[in-house]
């Protein structure tokens, strides 16, 4: 990798008028030369290089290469204002576009993220919660104030603020007199606030202490290494890993926190300001554009001494990068599926290697991926036994609903009945689980048979009532619900079938008139705020049933609850997809881990119309080694990861005539693939076979485990011809195969 070798050789000075090679976002195939600039440059050097008659941004990547007519060559416009990428974090970007077999154009993008990065210092204001008096109440200010409520850390520009909370920047500027919102120049040079890594934390168990005590051994070591941290949700891993960031931020290095739902962000930080004094910095798509120039510069300047944030969070120009924690290290959401294709996870690992930094992997169900690396001595493993406190894991029941003989318009049968009514006479809480949101999953016409689907995607329309819409999960597009079939057209016989949470809802209100209910659905919350207040109450015990989505597995702490019922335990097995024990397995563990905290001992009932399965069968044994080592097993005969390699060759376009016949071609000129002795799979429908009006169309290639998969690839991909109004996408390390 020639780029590669550019950026490990060299590390020094240019001096002006000296040829440098400069790495762009444009989409060329090489860094352009360029002359160094009065006063010269160094390597990593932001920069602003003109490209034609535009300027265009760039980063120094090494010397020139020269071979053409000196005087001809153009000279670097500007240094910017940041500090120069580190030689740890060009091997990275290079690293992570060879592995997934993206340009490195697009791997500076990814890099450069923040929006405004080579404007002229800006000295626009931005405006924040003020102290002061509302001037007379009207709803747009005080929807002004609760949207500043919501991100207290965050900075707007008047702009930014106004499209946020949906009023005209009037209205913003009439609050400012009176203090209840202040005005104050761009944070874009602040620093954060100081995190005090000797306050002390909490008393630890003894387990808790041991895992502590080997996690700062490695961080305070400064080499690489990997460690799975694992024990159920409520058992103090948390409160280990910031023992870990602890050590970090007292050696002087930068800590990374990547959480996998943003949902989670907001209690983060209060736990890391009541650990350490002060809020970390935050990265996500929450985070708006003026604070995210200040969170770049400053991860760059080393005035952000931790960084909690989503996967691209890896992707910023840390000075000194000590740690990072991947919190919930199985959750699927750590792939990106747009763009540039990477496991966030995955590229933890690499990036660490890469500056001598500690990985923590913390999960109650871990990946088979990392169970492997723990196996093959990879990653070492700290076990948290128990929960932090006295309880233990619940009884698992499975309940036959084969027997129940329950309504087409009924999901909780007569057991689960009974059982929560036990939960409410005691007052105590229980949790109704269903991974689904909305009101149904499908709207048929009981006339014709007619199924409502989004027009542009492969996808089913879902009821959501409390919306009062229909809406595609896939692309989000709503539409209303029609009064007559669109298909035979005939009047009031459309009808849903299948619950959703909201329908899981209507059927516990009727049920348990007295009783006090709370849904958890991200569709049910305008904003991050009224989701946080309805966990707190709920974790007050204020609520004796609450009915939950994906939501409420990940993360959260009901002390009270003692009850668990899912709904329905084989959603997840359907399908052919060769991940669907190792998730299922997962998510109903972290759902049934819901239940039982304190004192009490809980108990979680799966409703299942297959209790033979041996996944429901390993869920209710709770047999994890044994059930790790089966689809280990399992894995393994069909040579699919983590023990062979997979990538997935993605064919997109309008026309699925089109696409279909280019998938084809391709699939018959495969030379380079068959002689890393890959096989080729399809063409067939990818897993989402239309979205947002593209066709997909999709090759899989399996490898063996040391096969040069990237290269052949990379050979193959580049004899392609393809139709121009046709697609490719590689995608490595596929989610489903
Ligand atoms: P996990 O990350 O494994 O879900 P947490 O670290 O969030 O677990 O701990 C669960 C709860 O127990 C939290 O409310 C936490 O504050 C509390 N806790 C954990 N360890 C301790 C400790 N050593 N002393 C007091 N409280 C603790
Ligand atoms: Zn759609």
């Amino acid at each position: 990798n020639p780029v590669l070798k550019l950026a490990m050789t060299q590390d020094h000075h240019f001096t002006k008028g000296t040829l440098v090679a400069v790495l762009t976002t444009e989409p060329l195939d090489r860094p352009l030369d360029y002359k160094a600039p009065e006063g010269g440059c160094q390597i990593g050097d932001f920069v602003q290089v003109p490209l034609g008659p535009r300027k265009v941004l760039g980063c120094v990547w090494g010397k020139g290469r020269g071979g053409f007519d000196l005087s001809k060559a153009r000279a670097i416009s500007n240094i910017l204002d940041v500090a120069p990428m580190t030689p740890d974090m060009m091997s990275f970007l290079a690293r992570v576009g060879a592995y997934t077999l993206t340009p490195m154009p697009a791997m500076l993008r990814l890099a450069t993220r923040a929006p405004g990065l080579v404007d002229p210092p800006s000295m626009r204001k931005v405006y924040t919660l003020g102290t002061g008096e509302m001037p007379r109440e009207t709803d747009a200010r005080r929807r002004v104030i609760a949207a500043l409520k919501d991100t207290p850390n965050l900075a707007f520009t008047l702009k930014e603020l106004a499209e946020h909370v949906g009023v005209g920047t009037a209205v913003i500027k009439g609050m400012v007199p009176s203090g209840a919102v202040l005005e104050q120049d761009s944070p874009r040079d602040l620093e954060f606030p100081h995190l005090d890594p000797h306050a002390s934390g909490k008393t630890l168990s003894d387990d808790q202490a041991a895992a502590s005590t080997a996690l700062r051994a490695a961080v305070a070591s400064e080499t690489y290494s990997t460690t799975l941290l694992k024990g159920v949700t409520g058992s103090g891993k948390t409160e280990v890993y910031l023992e870990a960031v602890a050590e970090c931020l007292a050696k002087g290095r930068q800590a990374l926190v990547l959480l996998p739902e943003i949902a989670l962000t907001s209690e983060f930080l209060d736990r890391v300001e009541e650990r350490f004094g002060a809020k970390p910095a935050e990265w996500h798509s929450g985070v708006t554009m003026t604070e995210r120039r200040r969170v770049w510069k400053m991860v760059g300047s080393g005035g952000a001494q931790m960084v909690i944030g989503a996967r691209s969070a890896l992707f910023l120009p840390y000075r000194n990068l000590g740690l990072i924690v991947v919190d919930e290290e199985h959750d699927t959401s750590y792939k990106q599926e747009e763009g540039v294709l990477y496991n966030a996870r995955d590229m933890s690992v690499l990036r660490a290697s890469l500056c001598s930094a500690t990985v923590v992997l913390a999960s109650a169900t871990p990946s088979l991926e990392t169970w492997a690396n723990v196996e093959a001595g990879k990653y070492k493993r700290l076990d948290l036994q128990s929960r932090y406190g006295p309880a233990v894991m619940p009884e698992m029941k499975a309940l036959d609903m084969r027997t129940e003989k329950l309504p087409a318009t009924r999901f909780i049968s007569d057991q689960l009945v009974a059982a929560v009514n036990e939960r409410v006479e005691r007052g105590e809480q229980s949790l109704l689980f269903i991974n689904r949101r909305g009101y149904a999953p499908v709207t048929i016409c009981r006339a014709c048979g007619f199924q409502i689907a989004c027009d542009h995607c492969d996808a089913r329309m879902v009821e959501h009532r409390f919306l009062k819409r229909l809406m595609c999960h896939q692309c989000g597009e709503t539409k209303e619900m029609p009064t007559t079939c669109p298909s035979c057209k005939a009047e009031g016989r459309l009808a849903p079938v299948g619950p959703g949470v909201e329908r899981l809802a209507e059927e516990v209100i009727e049920k348990f008139p007295d009783a006090k209910v709370a849904v958890l659905s991200s569709d049910l919350f305008g904003s991050a705020r009224a989701l946080k207040e309805q966990i707190k109450l709920i974790a007050n015990g204020d609520t004796d049933i609450v009915i939950g989505t994906q939501l409420v597995a990940k993360g959260h702490n009901f002390p009270n609850l003692t009850l668990v019922g899912v709904i329905d335990a084989d959603l997840g097995l359907q399908g052919s997809d060769l991940r669907a024990a190792e998730r299922t397995f997962q998510l109903m563990r972290q759902v049934a881990g819901r239940a039982g905290r304190a004192e009490k001992r809980g108990t979680a009932l799966m409703q299942t119309y297959q209790p033979e399965h041996p996944v429901i069968r390993a869920i209710l044994a709770g047999d994890e080694e044994g059930f790790w080592k089966t689809e280990a097993e399992e894995r393994k005969m069909a040579g699919v990861p983590p023990y062979g390699r997979m990538a997935g060759i993605i064919l997109s376009g309008p026309d699925l005539g089109d696409v279909t016949r280019a998938a084809g071609d391709l699939a018959r000129n495969t030379m380079p693939l068959q002689k890393i002795g890959a096989m080729v799979f399809g063409p067939a429908p990818a897993p989402i076979a239309r979205v947002r009006g593209k066709h997909r169309v999709r090759l899989l290639v399996k490898a063996e485990k040391n096969a040069p998969l990237q290269n052949a690839l990379s050979r193959w991909a580049a004899g392609v011809r393809l139709p121009k109004n046709v697609r490719l996408q590689i995608d490595i390390d596929p989610q489903s195969f």
